[in-house]
């Protein structure tokens, strides 16, 4: 081997279109005519850490499947290494040296902002610079890097709204880069991939059930992407319908280890619409959702504290419930509310929730248990497909009214009422609450406040449906007491 390798390390830009990475590194391998190795590694954490879940372990496998499929087909291949990276790497440098390989080693990959991949590719970085390999971290993950955009005064953003204004002019509009129609050849001899896929697979069978799984892959996600186009327009008219299915796009999983590029995505929104009528149109309130998605990440690209806690750290005050009654009835959708109960009988069988049910549950957790918000983070993150640190920490931080442009403690969401607004018909709680199926609304969002329906649908409260484990009214009284009694103690420090 003269030439060593141009390395081609995926993450989370499992994909061959709008790939600056994939084309950099398949750039650089012919300018020297060297062979360019595609690899993906089983980092332990990814499937079996106490943050990774069997839904997620099954996605990833299956889209590195079809990931290295078509890496065959353009003539290379995947070689998945067992983790951790740093054994690997230094590993795979030495086993190119010893088949000699001089000369400095090429190694491109996409950057990713969470604490994790942050830490773990500064440590390769001081590993392999004196092996001799050059590492080039190229964009792809997110539309606005988080260095690319700061305040006036150089800070980081906190407040969403005027991060988003100019986080539009930024975007990237250009056309997407196209995937490669060959690739370089392997090295000779192809190091052999040697991941554990014994434990892999012990790792990733889903806990959701298998026909409600988003299609893992580049190409269905592609295909999932196109169809969403012609749906995009009706976004502000169906997005906060919890029974509409299709009312948003359901990409987060395919962008969370980006089956899809994110800046493509937006690209192909722009010019957006006008507002018609000071009304935002639907393909505007989409886009501001990636940048949603970007914002969370720079937020704890800049503040990585709030990965652990509060980003506001007064709210660390806060004395919790240890009521592990709660917590059980809470993940296991038996709290008494149907549409908290839905939501979460939703995430156990899907691995998808809507993200209002999402904001209902998280705020039903902190807000009407008075149960920490890192114990339904981590509950997310074992069940979501899309379940990454940053939207999901900013979204619990958000409910909790502990982090960025939060919703202020004082605020509560009664359960009833959101119900009420967003599952107007009761198809939500129908469809995963069978029990309570034969109610109809408003009964079937507070039965216990409509004796003569539950009689007249055979329906006991304690027997076929649960009792509420808490009263909203006084749950939301002991709740303001204990935000107000930290953040007095917190103030007066
Ligand atoms: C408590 C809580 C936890 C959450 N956890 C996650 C998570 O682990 N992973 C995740 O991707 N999203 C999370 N979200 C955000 C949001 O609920 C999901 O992104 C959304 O429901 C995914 O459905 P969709 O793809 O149909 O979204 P769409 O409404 O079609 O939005 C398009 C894309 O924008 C991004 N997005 C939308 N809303 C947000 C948001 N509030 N924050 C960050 N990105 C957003 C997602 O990538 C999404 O796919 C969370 C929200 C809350 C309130």
């Amino acid at each position: 081997m003269s030439h060593p390798p141009v390395l081609l390390w995926f993450r989370r830009d499992l994909r061959l279109a709008d790939h600056p990475a994939l084309v950099a590194a398949v750039a650089a391998a012919k300018e020297r005519s060297a062979p360019l190795l595609p690899i993906f590694i089983w980092e332990p954490a990814l499937f079996a850490g106490p943050r990774s879940s069997a839904n997620r372990t099954w996605f990833l496998r299956e889209s590195l499947k079809e990931l290295a499929a078509s890496l065959r087909a353009l003539g290379s291949d995947l070689i998945e290494l067992q983790g951790p990276a740093t054994v690997a790497l230094p590993q795979l440098i030495g086993a190119i040296r010893a088949v000699g390989g001089t000369g400095e080693i090429d190694l491109f990959i996409t950057r990713d902002h969470t604490p994790f991949a942050r830490r773990r590719d500064r440590e390769i970085a001081e590993l392999l610079a004196p092996l001799g390999v050059h590492i080039h971290a190229k964009r792809g993950l997110v539309v606005v890097e988080p260095e690319e955009l700061l305040t006036g005064s150089g800070t980081p953003y906190g407040v969403y709204t005027p991060y988003f204004r100019r986080w539009l002019e930024l975007v990237d509009a250009s056309s997407p880069l196209p995937r490669p129609r060959a690739l370089p050849p392997l090295p000779d001899p192809t190091p052999t991939s040697n991941a554990d896929h014994a434990a892999i697979s012990a790792h990733s069978l889903p806990t959701a059930q298998a026909d409600l799984l988003p299609k893992p892959g580049e190409r269905a996600a592609r295909a999932h992407a196109d169809a969403w186009r012609t749906s995009v327009h009706q976004y502000a008219a169906r997005r906060n319908t919890l029974s509409d299915s299709t009312g948003t796009s359901h990409l987060s999983a395919a962008l969370h280890i980006g089956l899809l590029s994110a800046r493509e995505l937006v690209a192909r929104q722009l010019p957006l619409p006008p507002a018609v009528e000071g009304e935002r149109s639907g393909e505007r309130l989409w886009v501001s959702q990636i940048a949603w998605r970007d914002f969370y990440t720079q937020v704890l690209w800049h503040a990585p504290h709030a990965a652990q806690r509060a980003w506001r750290s007064s709210y660390d005050a806060v004395k919790w419930s240890q009521d592990q009654r709660a917590i059980s009835a809470w993940e296991s959708g038996t709290t008494g509310y149907p549409i908290v109960d839905a939501a979460m009988r939703q995430l156990a069988a899907s691995g998808f929730m809507h993200n209002r049910a999402r904001m209902i549950t998280a705020s039903f957790l902190t807000k009407d248990l008075l149960i920490d918000w890192r114990v339904g983070e981590a509950h997310f993150l074992r069940h979501l497909v899309d379940g990454d640190i940053a939207a999901n920490n900013g979204g619990w931080q958000w409910c909790a009214g502990s982090g960025t442009d939060a919703q202020p403690y004082f605020r509560i969401f009664n359960p009833v009422t959101q119900a009420g607004n967003f599952d107007p018909d009761g198809a939500y709680v129908r469809r995963w609450v069978p029990e309570l199926a034969a109610l109809s609304t408003p009964a079937i969002h507070a039965p216990w406040a409509h004796p003569k329906a539950l009689a007249a649908a055979g329906i006991t409260l304690g027997k076929e449906y649960p009792l509420p484990i808490v009263d909203h009214a006084e749950a939301r009284q002991r709740t303001l007491a204990a935000y107000s009694v930290a953040l007095k103690a917190e103030g007066a420090k």
